[in-house]
């Protein structure tokens, strides 16, 4: 079933979006904000944290981040920690 995600999502490109399924695996808010060494894995597409063993969104099927990128992102990061807290 996810090998077959992984191939339609190949396939239909930008026509995957968020439906929902990642909120199942939403990762919890970590104090110190080292979520990527937490193995916590990032879906930009759907803007979530998820703890998640693939590199795939099991939602969207979008490459999963597994770490930031430069210092822009970690404050972007920084936000998103204080906004998932509220
Ligand atoms: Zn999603
Ligand atoms: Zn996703």
């Amino acid at each position: 079933m996810i090998i077959w995600y992984i191939f339609l999502g190949e396939i239909l490109g930008m026509a995957c979006n968020c439906n929902g399924v990642c909120t199942r695996y939403r990762a919890k808010r970590l104090d110190n904000g080292g979520r990527y060494s937490k193995g916590q894995k990032r879906c930009q597409r759907c803007e979530i944290f998820i703890k998640w063993e693939g590199l795939w969104c099991p939602c969207c099927n979008y490459r999963l981040r597994t770490k930031p990128r430069n210092s822009k992102y970690k404050i972007k990061f920084q936000e998103e920690i204080i906004l998932n807290g509220m």
